[in-house]
């Protein structure tokens, strides 16, 4: 394997990452063969930042060939070699610190906190998963038989293919493919459309420089109408690792049972998280949390607060100091410290999310704080006395949109939760925290935080949703068990009897 810190002067290990091209396959950086280009749009500035030739279904197939042959000799590297290449990426995120945070920005319209927050839990991840190589366990089993021993074998399952979307690129990117990497599996990965850099190559570079054997991450950089199927048909990956939107998911695990192979997939995808205010919260910290949980990144986020549930008893009280401190929100610039929110990824999206203002203010719900768009950046608005039902309520906003509902008693705030067909995240806020256990144990969703944002994924921790939020849970012992396979293997040491 390679060492970088021997091989590379200072000179070279400073330098800044790029140009960004084209494709990373079998450890080289070369041209995509599909004869187009897609430009890399920065959604702020509108300044292209990168031109990149895409992939065609060669491609893809020459990276799945690369990822499958590479994998055997990789899945045999002893575990401490494989944790050296994670602490090493950690020692080149920390070196590359700026320009990792000003790619985020640049890229995906993160604003600066966003993106400080999203490089933070990249390293976080790299250094959880560096212990990961060696907490694979098998087990030995009971058994009647005399003269038997039973195990239970764990192992990495060949190739896994890895589609991301745009949001926290380089955080969900990195989620699914570090721990893959660690569990001795080969990766190929095809990052959004909007986010080729952060959401791929840039991690495909930091791989190697960490020394990481040729073929065992590869990134494809392609239209999802050209390759978008056969990246989940092609019959090498054994897991497809999507995250995204609820109706991509559905086609994806649709066609992962359709191909030439039957394989597993993992769906991380939409939500509709519910914040709910108890007559008993803590009025100016569930202010904060709805506030800062609806609000970071645009409101881009799959755990975002989607509805604000409030008890009738506090209902005018949150909603005039809400309606207030919303107000006070800086919008523009994200590369600036003190901006709050920043760009909508794109044009198309920004257009989604205007529909969706619209049509509610056509049906007569109330608009008490918005404004018009400047470019792609959206002011904050705020809409009250929401019905749970309408359509406003009932989507993924993904934008800086905040719904707020009035509830009449703690059942009803429950019910009002859980009408939703998402269950990825939810928060409660209440002074009381055994009350709050007691609501939080009948909320439909994975996860649930009380007096907190209900925004939070940590690379030690459980994550995954219920219902149309997906399949599949991720982090520490949930993605050792999504990315291995067990094999059952017996040994029987004294003769047997068998009946004939
Ligand atoms: P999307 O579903 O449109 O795209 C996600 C990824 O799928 C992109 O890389 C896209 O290029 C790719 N894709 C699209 N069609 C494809 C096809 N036919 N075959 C293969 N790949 C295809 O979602 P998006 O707009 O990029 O992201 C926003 C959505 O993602 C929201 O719904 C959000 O809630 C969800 N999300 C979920 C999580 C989670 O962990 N649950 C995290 C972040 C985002």
């Amino acid at each position: 394997m390679k060492d970088w810190r021997k091989e590379m002067n200072m000179n070279e290990a400073t330098r800044v990452y790029g140009p960004y091209e084209g494709q990373f396959i079998d450890g080289v950086w070369r041209a995509g063969k599909f004869g187009e280009t897609l430009a890399v749009i920065n959604p702020y500035s509108a300044q292209q930042i990168a031109e990149i030739s895409l992939a065609s279904l060669e491609d893809l197939d020459a990276a799945y060939i690369a990822a499958e042959k590479a994998q055997i000799e990789w899945a045999s590297i002893p575990a401490s070699k494989k944790r050296e290449i994670f602490l090493c990426a950690v020692e080149i995120v920390d070196r590359r610190h700026a320009e990792i945070v000003d790619l985020i920005i640049a890229e995906s319209g993160s604003t600066r906190l966003k993106a400080e927050m999203e490089w933070a839990s990249v390293r976080d991840t790299f250094l959880e998963v560096s212990g990961i190589p060696s907490r694979v366990e098998g087990r030995i089993m009971a058994t009647d038989v005399a003269g038997k021993e039973v195990r239970v074998h764990r192992g990495p399952l060949g190739v896994i293919g890895i589609i991301s979307p745009w949001n926290w690129p380089m955080h969900l990117s990195t989620r699914s493919i570090a721990p893959a990497l660690a569990l001795g599996n080969a990766v190929v990965v095809k990052p959004a459309e909007e986010t080729p850099i952060t959401g791929g190559l840039l991690i495909a570079k930091i791989y190697e420089e960490a020394g990481l054997p040729p073929g065992v991450l590869n990134v494809v950089v392609g239209r999802s109408a050209i390759i978008g199927d056969a990246f989940t048909l092609h019959p090498v990956p054994k897991f497809i690792s999507f995250t995204g939107s609820t109706r991509v998911g559905r086609h994806i695990g649709q066609l992962a049972m359709q191909g030439p192979t039957l394989k597993r997939v993992g769906l991380e995808l939409g939500g509709n998280a519910p914040c709910v205010i108890l007559d008993d919260a803590d009025l100016d910290l569930a202010v904060r949390g709805a506030l800062f949980g609806r609000f970071l990144h645009q409101g881009q986020i799959c755990m975002s607060t989607n509805r604000i549930i409030v008890d009738a008893a506090i209902y005018d009280d949150f909603v005039s100091l809400f309606v207030e401190r919303v107000s006070k929100l800086t919008y523009g610039d994200p590369n600036l410290m003190e901006t709050n929110i920043g760009p909508i990824i794109s044009k198309r999206q920004l257009d989604g999310i205007c529909a969706k203002i619209r049509e509610a203010k056509d049906a007569g719900i109330h608009l008490a704080l918005g404004g018009e768009p400047q470019g792609q950046v959206l002011p904050p608005h705020v809409f009250v006395d929401v019905d749970n039902a309408s359509a406003l309520a009932q989507s993924e906003l993904f934008g800086p949109v905040a719904p707020i509902i009035k509830a009449h008693g703690e059942k009803h705030a429950l019910i009002l939760a859980n009408e939703t067909e998402f269950g990825l995240s939810s928060a409660v806020f209440t002074r009381d925290e055994g009350r709050g256990l007691r609501f939080a144990k009948r909320l439909q969703t994975g996860m649930t935080h009380i007096n907190d944002i209900s925004v939070a994924d940590s690379p030690n921790t459980m994550f995954g949703g219920e219902k149309n939020s997906g399949i599949g849970r991720f982090n520490s012992d949930w993605i050792i068990a999504e990315f291995t396979c067990d094999h059952l293997i017996t040994m029987q040491s004294e003769p047997r009897q068998y009946p004939f």
